[in-house]
């Protein structure tokens, strides 16, 4: 049976993505070896590399003052290497706690200078974004993370400052266009909406880099890998490849803004059935709705399980929601197509 995938992360990859990935594991570029078994300093490797990069940059409308980085570690190594690379000992960094992310962001940036959380959302469970806080002025940096993935909150506007913005955009790189100028660091780990587990995006201005004084190890240095066009050890040769063929594909169908508009769309058609279907609702604020990771519950809770087997006999797996939430999480990152999220429509249409 087709199976509709719901999973947060690793997740969905478009079809012609996983087929090409297929292809070029048995034979990359009809030179009779695997993509897994070539050099990465290989000619053929090389290029993928350049591609992915440009890609980025096309995608995102993003100029030569900022560096793309394809690096490993995760989102998660990204929550101190932010800090260490870019606050001095006596600079602040601003961070605004949507969630389990941010709560990680900021316990590991502490290790590496001041920290200010200046808005939490921890007060209703991380149902909202926070609204009507005010920002110094004279802060390094202001830390969001702009899609909260387990919640299922989203910022749909940038905070109203001129402080430089440092983001976490793990699970809607890719989902909307970005106005490149507001921010110094943009970090992304693959596998929610760019390809495979393995490698970790970072996006960062180049100019604000080597002014901490601080000794900083090679590996964990953004100038190092930057030095070496990402290459300074073996990079995640396979994952990039497959960013690299989802990036294509994004492009191919026509790049961010109409992923954008189609993820508006399919937001709708789930959004408007927990909204006029009695036996769900949502615990999340109207307007800071995720596009990306669509959150849901039964007011009968008992019903839980007979919910997901429900789907689960429909081909729709991966919603059983985070256990720090409870009920459902939908996940429709970009390649998730329309007809995947009406699938699961008519199941909770169907429920009883
Ligand atoms: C999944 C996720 C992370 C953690 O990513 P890793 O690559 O596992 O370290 C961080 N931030 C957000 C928003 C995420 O969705």
């Amino acid at each position: 049976m087709k199976k509709h995938n719901f999973s947060a992360g690793p997740a969905i990859l478009p079809r012609t993505v996983i087929e090409k990935s297929a292809e070029a594991i048995l034979d990359f570029n009809g030179n009779g070896l695997s993509i897994l078994e070539v050099s990465h300093r290989s000619p053929g490797f090389t290029k993928v590399m350049k591609e992915s990069i440009a890609l980025v940059k096309e995608l995102l409308n993003i100029g030569d003052d900022y560096a793309v980085l394809f690096l490993t570690g995760g989102a998660s190594t990204q929550f101190f290497m932010t800090a260490l690379n870019i606050l001095g000992d006596d600079e602040t960094g601003l961070y605004i706690d949507t969630g389990t992310w941010s709560t990680k962001a900021i316990k590991e940036a502490k290790l590496y200078g001041n920290i200010d959380v200046i808005a939490s959302s921890k007060d209703k469970n991380f149902s909202y974004i926070p609204k009507g806080y005010s920002i110094p002025k004279d802060a390094k940096y202001l830390h969001i993370t702009s899609n909260n993935t387990i919640f299922g909150t989203q910022f749909h506007n940038l905070p109203d400052t001129d402080v430089r913005i440092v983001s976490d955009m793990s699970s809607d790189i890719f989902s909307r266009p970005i106005d490149i100028n507001r921010y110094d660091i943009i970090y992304a780990g693959a596998q929610k909406n760019m390809g495979p587990a393995g490698t970790t995006l970072v996006i960062v201005k180049k100019d604000i880099l080597g002014k901490t004084n601080r000794k900083i190890p090679s590996m964990l240095n953004y100038e190092t890998h930057i030095a070496k066009d990402s290459s300074f050890n073996t990079p995640p040769v396979f994952p990039i490849y497959v960013s690299m063929l989802t990036m294509q594909w994004i492009k191919e169908n026509g790049g961010v803004e109409a992923m954008n508009k189609r993820n508006i769309e399919k937001a709708d058609i789930i959004y408007n059935e927990i909204d006029s279907n009695p036996m769900f609702f949502s615990p999340i604020a109207k307007e800071d709705r995720s596009l990306m990771n669509v959150t849901f519950l039964l007011h009968d809770s008992s019903k839980e399980d007979a919910f997901i087997a429900a789907a689960a006999a429909a081909g729709c797996v991966g919603i059983k929601g985070h256990r720090s939430v409870g009920g459902f999480r939908a996940s429709i990152y970009n390649s998730m197509p329309k007809e995947s999220v009406q699938a699961l429509v008519n199941v909770m249409r169907n429920f009883k």
